[in-house]
């Protein structure tokens, strides 16, 4: 640690949200160089070279093979397949000095198909599967906690080739496989869930979340085993019921504009026939947004829901993808006269009707069900508006929040929320790609076929932030064995020159038995410091050389434990050894 580039510091950086994040920066193994965009000192590179390791033993474990692509990428590939357009202010755009446009790959869909097209032919070619450990460039909105969403980070993408879907399927179940295995070398704890497709379209699609109550995704799970994304949850479509009400009325509801004040108003001046009370989920809630395609194109949306739930931004942006949601704003409600902002209801939404806006309705909105709705009148409502018999819809979203108690898809199971982060994706592409690029191979009857694809995700400076969050306290990191930065961190202490001697021949038997060392022997730093720098640092293993040495003694600690014992200094190197092959 004389000759080591670090500085470990004291206090915490300013703009470090989460505890693992604000360690890595402290102890020495990250510096932030701009929002997103981080620089790995000594320490960092060193666990993150475990990370790499684990993963790529386990590729290379499922026969996929280690390429390397560049990350500054012409634009025509990303043309010929929409996403130089689609990727929106998410891709990084660039020029070269002959006016060319190029881009900072995001993900190398395109790359792959196209060297796999370039070398390749024949059905006898394939199966295939390439990948690499490789920086990618995403122009995040809100670039978070240091390296979990960084704007510059390591992803190792892999992508599989075949001729048909039972190829497909096996080389997907195959990275499933492997993915299971890097995970639980990682030490996560993770779920594996249903995920949406979202804009790289295709069908089946999992994704591999590490649980953290601070992660950004949210997931649901059931009793039965069931767990989705909920970006990825499909609700049922509501069965048809009998329609039980009369005519529909419209009634005098002033000051209303909001679920609130109109229940407020239905109990005081309009109880229903049955005797209960109204509650929010009686009426149906319409919610106008703007949608903006890629290209600027700008076009509102309504979707009408029962009115005790919102629309989830998220589950939103999935289904409207590629296009982003703006909110619809006064100057929009100026432009569109047949809005009666607070009182919208569906007598003026949908194509064909005076707004024009196309109409999507909730699927737990059942044909024959009756609603309290907007009246499209200031200060008005309409009652017993059914559902098939008063007003249709131009179809349905899967846009409303899920709820902790919510039935599951399936109808069997109820489902509970908690959150993650995503740690990993896979994803059956299938020829979307290989249409668009021509990526085509003779089939054993001489006949040309579209290959089809895989794509497989996992964030690697992502996972190194995520066993930092997982794997730490109040004294610092505490690294679990197979991603430290060294096996042991030696900490020799005092002025007795005796002490660095006998450390020294202690470090080097260690380095010998190939454990990895780190060895604090800073002659004129104080043993507190040096203490504290190796609880913050985390390496699992920490001996310390010291007062002790005088009766023969060393200490040997586990930073994970805190358990602490004595060893005679002569089965120190032994004692080491079986810490490190032992836990
Ligand atoms: P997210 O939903 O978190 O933005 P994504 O679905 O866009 O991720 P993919 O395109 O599936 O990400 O990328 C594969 C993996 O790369 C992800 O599972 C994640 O672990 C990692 N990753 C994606 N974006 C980032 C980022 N900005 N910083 C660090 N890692 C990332
Ligand atoms: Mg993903």
């Amino acid at each position: 640690m004389s000759t080591l580039f670090l500085r470990t510091l004291r206090e915490d950086p300013v703009d470090a949200e989460l505890p693992g994040h604000r360690l890595l920066v402290r102890a020495g193994y990250i510096r932030r160089v701009a929002p997103g965009i981080y620089s790995w000192l000594p320490l960092g590179m060193r666990v993150l070279a475990k990370v790499e390791g684990i993963i790529r033993e386990e590729m290379d474990r499922i026969g996929s093979q280690e390429v390397r692509f560049p990350a500054l990428l012409p634009r025509e590939p990303y043309e010929a397949t929409g996403r130089w357009t689609e990727y929106g202010p998410n891709l990084f755009r660039l020029k070269d000095r002959k006016d060319s446009d190029l881009l900072l790959g995001p993900t190398h869909e395109e790359m792959f198909c196209l060297a796999v097209k370039d070398l390749y032919s024949s059905y006898k070619d394939l199966p295939l599967a390439l990948y690499q450990i490789q920086q990618k460039y995403r122009d995040e909105a809100r670039p978070r906690a240091g390296i979990l969403r960084g704007r510059e980070f390591i992803m190792k993408d892999s992508y599989s080739f075949d001729v048909d879907q039972a190829g497909l399927q096996k080389a997907y179940d195959a990275h499933r496989e492997a993915y299971v295995r890097i995970f639980n070398r990682l030490g996560f704890e993770y779920v594996i869930v249903h995920a949406d497709s979202g804009a790289m379209g295709g069908s089946a699609s999992e994704e591999f979340l590490a649980i953290n109550a601070n992660g950004e995704d949210t997931f649901v799970r059931d009793e039965h085993g069931y767990a989705a994304n909920v970006e990825a949850v499909e609700v049922p479509q509501a069965k048809p019921v009998q329609v039980t009400v009369g005519p529909a009325h419209v009634e005098d509801t002033p000051d209303t504009p909001t679920i609130d004040t109109l229940v407020a108003a239905l109990n005081a001046n309009h109880p229903r026939v049955d005797g209960r009370s109204w509650t929010s989920a009686d009426t149906l809630k319409n919610v106008i947004v703007m949608l903006v395609q890629p290209d600027g194109t700008r076009e509102p949306l309504a979707i009408g829901l029962p009115g005790d739930r919102e629309v989830d931004p998220k589950r939103l942006e999935v289904k409207v993808a590629p296009a982003t949601v703006e909110p619809f704003e006064e100057k929009d409600f100026a432009a569109n006269p047949a809005l009666a902002k607070g009182y919208i209801g569906p007598g003026v939404l949908g194509e064909s009707r005076a707004s024009g806006i196309r109409y999507l309705l909730d699927p737990s909105i059942a044909d024959g069900s009756a609603w309290v709705t907007g009246a499209d009148e200031h200060g008005k409502h309409v009652l017993d508006l059914v559902h098939g018999r008063d007003f249709t819809a131009d179809g349905t979203i899967q846009a409303a929040e899920i709820r902790d108690g919510d039935i599951s898809p399936d109808g069997n199971g109820t489902l509970t929320l908690a959150r993650g982060i995503e740690m990993g994706h896979i994803f059956q592409l299938g020829t979307k790609y290989a249409e668009a690029l021509g990526l085509k191979v003779l089939d054993e009857h001489g006949k040309l076929v579209t290959v089809t694809m895989g794509s497989y995700g996992v964030g690697v400076t992502r996972a190194v932030g995520v066993v930092a969050e997982d794997n730490h306290d109040e004294l610092g990191l505490a690294w679990p064995r197979e991603v430290a930065p060294a096996d042991v961190h030696v900490v020799a202490t005092g002025k007795d020159p005796a002490v660095f001697v006998k450390a020294d021949e202690i470090v080097r038997s260690l380095v010998e038995q190939g454990i990895d060392v780190i060895y604090d022997d800073r002659p004129k730093v104080s043993p507190g410091v040096k203490f504290k720098d190796s609880e913050l640092i985390g390496v699992p293993t920490i001996v310390v050389v010291g007062k002790g040495l005088a009766s023969g003694v060393v200490e040997i600690k586990d930073r994970r434990s805190g358990d602490r014992r004595e060893v005679p200094v002569e089965a120190i190197i032994d004692a080491v050894v079986t810490e490190v092959n032992g836990s």
